[in-house]
Order: structure tokens, then sequence, then C-alpha cells
């Protein structure tokens, strides 16, 4: 069967199913050959994003990461 391939947004670069980083939002597929792609990408859409429409999900997302990582760190203490 034929490998289908991607085209990097960012880049360019063409890369098979299976390796590199797909993602989906809104409608919209974004196909990224790489990490650092990713980053780059993910900065610029940052930079764009209205201040009042990212602060509550940049803090929900924050506070849910730092809620997971104590859960984690607090199950590690019992363990010893
Ligand atoms: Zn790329």
């Amino acid at each position: 069967m034929a490998r289908r391939y991607y085209t990097c947004i960012v880049c360019g670069r063409r890369f098979p199913e299976g390796q590199g980083i797909i993602l989906e939002k809104a409608g919209v597929v974004l196909h990224f050959h790489s990490r650092r792609c990713a980053v780059r990408f993910f900065k610029l859409f940052l930079e764009r994003l209205d201040d009042d429409a990212a602060r509550r999900a940049l803090r929900e997302l924050v506070r849910e990461l730092e809620q997971a990582r104590r859960a984690r760190e607090e199950r590690a203490r019992k363990v010893i």
C-alpha cells in the first residue's frame, strides 16, 4: 500500500504518515515534520492570539498542569 505523505506547514518538508505531528482544531489540520517546527508555529500563534481570549485558557492549562505535577510529586513521596 502506498504510504501517505504530508507537508510541514512551517518549513515545507515532506514526511510520511506515522512521523511528525498532526493536530486538528476548529476544522483546521496542522502538519509539522518536527517538534521544532511545531514550537516555531505555536510561538507565532501565541503572538497573534487576542489577550482576553488567550488569558483564560492559558491560566486554566497552567493550573491543571501544576495540579498534575503536584499529584505526581505527592505519589512519589508516598512510595519512599
Ligand atoms: Zn518542518
